[in-house]
């Protein structure tokens, strides 16, 4: 008996989910061959999983976010499937297109060769501060955390870089833990313990959403002791005496007991051929069909992809359409027979996002609608949202079922290719 891998490269957000849905929906309905069975690999640096959502408060405090709320094991997910699925801990490092093949480092170094018959590119992105980004082994990530946290305690001066969601609510978190919570209607607190400055690039807070919101997430920030410069980007750091110098693209400096950088991320794609990426090293993939056109039977899923803007709500639009062209594809390349219609994938380009700013308060909106302070807490502000999705995501909760679609007329004809 042999057994043939679609592999999944990535076991985050959308890696799980991929996987929790090729076992579904996928393999039950390839046509049987003698002798030989299909079962998924899923590739993955760490054996857990990271709630990254939760890593703003992650990374202030161990009480108020334990590693158990944003930590989880990958396997057990998968329980239900043992004989389907293989989880190989290491790191891909190669693609040989042509060989169908992927090359992988594990932890205790040893090169493994995995063949594919489709493969899921989910090795989403790395962001630039190391607090956000779980490499390996999760018991280093969260002694990082420690580390932080205790530098954190005797902070005078805070910076941090970048104007989006993840500065805005690390600017909260970071704030609230320093200086306390404010009065229900305070402006700013009364005594603050230490000055906290969010250095934007942009003239506003929160590009994606509109300017009365970022004008309020700023209001919120100030009455937790953060303060904004807008305009501005961070050029550079050096650390002297202990102290960062945080350079400024006005020439002026700011000295910081701390600097958190989260200007931005960069995808996890240096091992696949450069003909896969697109001019922001994203995989190149065809917008509606999420087909990676330059190898046959090759998606991508999660940030990593060329469609997204980035962020998880996306995923569960994007998904079942790669993963249903890729079932169509696969299914005409193990038949012989002509593929079925595409499923076609469309951007939800709504204003959309949930910003916490602090345990108390925070800004958002939703479909085009604006989301009152009180349910961005509701939502989000609680746990980062860990008790309604943390463990779903990681079960799959939300791929049990296929769903319905609308055929598209087939727009290539992959799965009869030779590759
Ligand atoms: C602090 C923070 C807060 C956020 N909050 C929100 C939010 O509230 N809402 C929202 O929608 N989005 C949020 N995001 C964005 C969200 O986290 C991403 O959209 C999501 O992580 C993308 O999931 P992914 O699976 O595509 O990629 P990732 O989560 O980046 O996961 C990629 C996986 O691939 C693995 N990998 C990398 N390289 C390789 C390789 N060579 N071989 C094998 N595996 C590899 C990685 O280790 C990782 O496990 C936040 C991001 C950050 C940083």
């Amino acid at each position: 008996m042999t057994t043939e891998s679609i592999v999944i490269l990535g076991g985050s957000f959308a890696g799980l989910s991929a996987a929790h849905y090729v076992i579904r929906h996928v393999l039950p309905q390839l046509p049987k061959k003698d002798g030989t069975t299909y079962a998924v690999t899923l590739v993955n640096p760490s054996k857990d999983f990271y709630w990254r959502i939760a890593g703003p408060r992650a990374i202030v405090s161990q009480e108020l976010m334990p590693s158990s709320k944003y930590i989880y094991p990958i396997e057990p997910a998968f329980a239900y499937a043992k004989d389907q699925f293989k989880f190989v801990q290491g790191t891909a490092t190669h693609v040989d297109a042509a060989g169908q093949t992927v090359s992988v480092t594990t932890p205790d170094n040893q090169q493994v060769q995995i063949p594919y018959i489709a493969l899921v590119v989910a090795t989403g992105v790395t962001t630039a501060s190391p607090l956000f980004t779980l490499k390996a082994d999760s018991a280093d990530f969260v002694s990082q955390k420690a580390a932080f946290q205790k530098a954190l305690a005797t902070a005078k001066t805070v910076v941090i870089g970048g104007g989006g969601p993840v500065a805005v609510e690390s600017a909260g978190e970071i704030a609230e833990v320093l200086n306390g919570k404010p009065g229900w209607f305070a402006s700013a607190p009364k005594n603050p313990k230490a000055k906290v400055t969010v250095v934007s690039g942009d003239k506003k807070l929160l590009p994606i959403l509109r300017e009365s919101i970022s004008n309020t997430a700023e209001k919120y920030l100030n009455r937790l002791g953060a303060d904004v410069i807008y305009n501005t980007k961070v050029v550079g750091t050096t650390i002297e005496n202990g102290k960062t110098i945080v350079k400024l693209s006005d020439d002026k400096t700011i000295e910081a007991d701390i600097y958190l950088d989260a200007t931005g991320v960069r995808p996890n794609t240096s091992f696949l051929p450069k003909e896969w990426l697109d001019n922001r090293n994203r995989v190149a993939c065809d917008p509606k069909t999420l087909r990676v056109t330059a190898s046959p039977r090759v998606y991508a899923v999660g940030d990593v992809g060329s469609y997204t803007r980035g962020g998880v709500m996306d995923q569960a639009n994007a998904l079942p359409v790669a993963l249903t062209n890729l079932k169509t594809d696969l299914i005409a390349h193990l038949s012989g027979k002509e593929p079925g219609p595409d499923r076609h994938y469309t951007a939800d380009l709504r204003e959309s996002q949930i910003v916490p700013i602090g345990t108390q308060k925070g800004v958002g909106a939703f479909g085009g609608n604006k989301v009152p302070s009180q349910m961005v807490w509701l939502i989000k502000g609680r746990d980062y949202m860990i008790s309604q999705l943390a463990q779903a995501t990681l079960d799959g909760a939300g791929y049990k079922k296929e769903g319905k679609w609308k055929p598209e007329p087939a727009t290539a004809k992959v799965g009869l290719s030779s590759g």
